[in-house]
Order: C-alpha cells, then sequence, then structure tokens
C-alpha cells in the first residue's frame, strides 16, 4: 500500500519538496505521494496528532516549526539534539523519531566538489545562524577538527564553536580576521543571507586574497550562482551553489523513509528546473 508523507511549515506554498519526492517515488516505482502541509505556529501540535492518528509514515519540518517540533517527539536523535533543531520524522509505528538532515545532507554535496576525505581540510564558515550551526556540528561529528566560523556578531560564533562537545581546532573570528586569512582556507561555505535575492549585488565576506583551488560553497540557491560564486570562479575556485544542500538534506530523509537510495542528479535536475 502507499505511503503518505508531508513537510509542516509557515508558508509552505513555494516548496520544492513535493515536486522532488513525488518525482522521486515515481521514478523508483513506490507508490507514495508527499504533500506540504501549510502549519500555522499555533496548530502545530494538533497538527502532529493528526499525523499520528492518520498514521502519516514521515514528513520533514521547515521554518518556523524545526525547534518547536522537538517536544513533541517521541525520541530525538543525538546529532539533531546537538543541533537543537529537526527536520525529518520518521513515524516507526506510531513513535515519531526526529533527525536533522540539513548538515549531512550539506557534506554529502560539499564532497562532490572537494572529496571524500575534508578530515586534512581548514573549513571556514562564514555565518553562524542556524544553517550555520548544522553544517558545524555535522562537519565535526564526521571527523573535522579543522572548522573556523566568522560571523558579523562575533558572540553567536563563539556560542556555536562552544556548541559541539568534541575536540577541535576551531576559532570564531571577525569577518575582517577572516579576509586577512581567506588563503589558509581549503574550503569556504557561506551559511548567511548576503547575496540571496533581492540583494544580489552583496557578498558575504571579500575574496581578495582567495587561493585558486579553494572550494566555495554558498548555500544560497536563489540566485542560481550568487555574485560571491561568480568572483570566486573567476579567481580558480572550484564553486558550489545552494541546490546541493536541498537535494542531500531531502535525499537522506527519503532514505529514511523509504530504505532507498534516490538518484541526487536527478533531484537536482528536478529542483533546477523548479527554481527557473
Ligand atoms: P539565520 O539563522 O537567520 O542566520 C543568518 C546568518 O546570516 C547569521 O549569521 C547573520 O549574522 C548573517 N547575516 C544576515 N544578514 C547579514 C548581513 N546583512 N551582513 C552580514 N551577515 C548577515 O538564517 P539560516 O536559517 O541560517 O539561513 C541562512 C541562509 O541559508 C538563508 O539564505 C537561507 O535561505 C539559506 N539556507 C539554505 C538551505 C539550503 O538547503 N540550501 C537551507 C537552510 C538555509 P548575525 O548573526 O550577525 O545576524
Amino acid at each position: 500500500m502507499g505511503k503518505l508523507f508531508g513537510l509542516l511549515g509557515h508558508p509552505v506554498g513555494h516548496s520544492m519538496s513535493p515536486v522532488m519526492h513525488n518525482d522521486m517515488f515515481t521514478l523508483l516505482g513506490l507508490n507514495h505521494h508527499y504533500q506540504a502541509f501549510d502549519v500555522e505556529p499555533d496548530k502545530l501540535k494538533t497538527a502532529v496528532d493528526g499525523i499520528k492518528a492518520l498514521g502519516i509514515s514521515g514528513f520533514n519540518i521547515t521554518i518556523p516549526h524545526k525547534v518547536d517540533i522537538m517536544e513533541q517527539l517521541d525520541h530525538i536523535d543525538d546529532e539533531a539534539k546537538e543541533i537543537g533543531a529537526v527536520n525529518t520524522v520518521v513515524n516507526d509505528k506510531g513513535k515519531l523519531i526526529g533527525y536533522n538532515t540539513d548538515g549531512r545532507g550539506f557534506v554529502t554535496s560539499l564532497k562532490q566538489a572537494a572529496g571524500e576525505d575534508l578530515s586534512k581540510q581548514s573549513i571556514l564558515i562564514v555565518g553562524a545562524g542556524g544553517a550555520a550551526r548544522a553544517i558545524f556540528i555535522s562537519l565535526v561529528n564526521m571527523g573535522n577538527t579543522k572548522v573556523d566560523i566568522a560571523n558579523r556578531t562575533l558572540e553567536k560564533a563563539e556560542q556555536l564553536i562552544q556548541a559541539t562537545t568534541k575536540v577541535t581546532k576551531s576559532k570564531a573570528i571577525t569577518i575582517i580576521e577572516a579576509e586577512k586569512c581567506l588563503d589558509q582556507y581549503d574550503i569556504i561555505i557561506n551559511t548567511t543571507s548576503v547575496g540571496m535575492s533581492p540583494n544580489i549585488d552583496q557578498i558575504p565576506i571579500s575574496l581578495e586574497l582567495l587561493k585558486p583551488g579553494t572550494v566555495l560553497a554558498d548555500i544560497i540557491y536563489n540566485p542560481l550562482e550568487t555574485k560571491w560564486l561568480r568572483i570566486g570562479k573567476e579567481k580558480g575556485a572550484i564553486t558550489q551553489n545552494g541546490v546541493g544542500m536541498f537535494v542531500g538534506q531531502g535525499a537522506l530523509a527519503f532514505e529514511k523513509w523509504t530504505g532507498q537510495t534516490p538518484d541526487l542528479k536527478r533531484m537536482e535536475q528536478v529542483v533546477i528546473q523548479q527554481l527557473s
């Protein structure tokens, strides 16, 4: 029998997840369906009760529910607890289990540009918000010990460095400090919203000292190529846009729900088609 999966968020009208997952269900011959549900914050508990009552097999959580959902779940995976947010839930025979696939989804996509073993690479994350937190925790848990964080508000970067219990050589720095030592990094990741449409002329950090061959990843996907990535490419960087993270988190959720590995390239094509 076909299963139902969903997305809880507010708003969800522009989400690319339904088309991406439904296309993959069809491709793999699965009689499942993925549906976006617009759930206002004060209706979250009622929605989760409904999911349990209806036996919906799993769901994603997006803004603004990623933190509040945690108190509605029966069990939360350790990494999601560390990140402090859940974006994927599996309904395991009536028990709701929460995961966060954002960070690992990003790292999976990063490996396509930077190679399988990131552990020896020196990494800089620009930004210290929710997405940065997921990426930082996943990178550290996957064995990366040198992941610095630069942020406009330095205290937030410092708090993020302290969010892991693992021993690392990572440090919090200002944007200006990071600009001065940019050539020390093998991988630089923009997790701020700077450069996102409509402010497409802004860049989060100067690339003056960028060394050719550096991997530059921007998690923004609107526009598909930010000004920052364009400058980096001109300076010889290997670039990756935000579609990779979106597809990566969706693919990991898909695997948890179905036990099957989706076709990442196909998912990427479907998302790019929707964006354009
Ligand atoms: P968030 O929690 O609000 O964090 C925003 C970050 O951007 C903070 O570090 C903030 O610095 C910085 N920032 C914002 N405006 C700035 C400015 N004018 N100058 C310098 N820094 C600025 O947001 P988030 O949830 O982490 O999302 C961040 C971006 O990632 C968004 O563009 C979002 O669309 C994108 N995203 C993409 C994916 C994907 O799948 N590709 C997934 C999640 C998020 P302060 O701390 O100083 O305020």
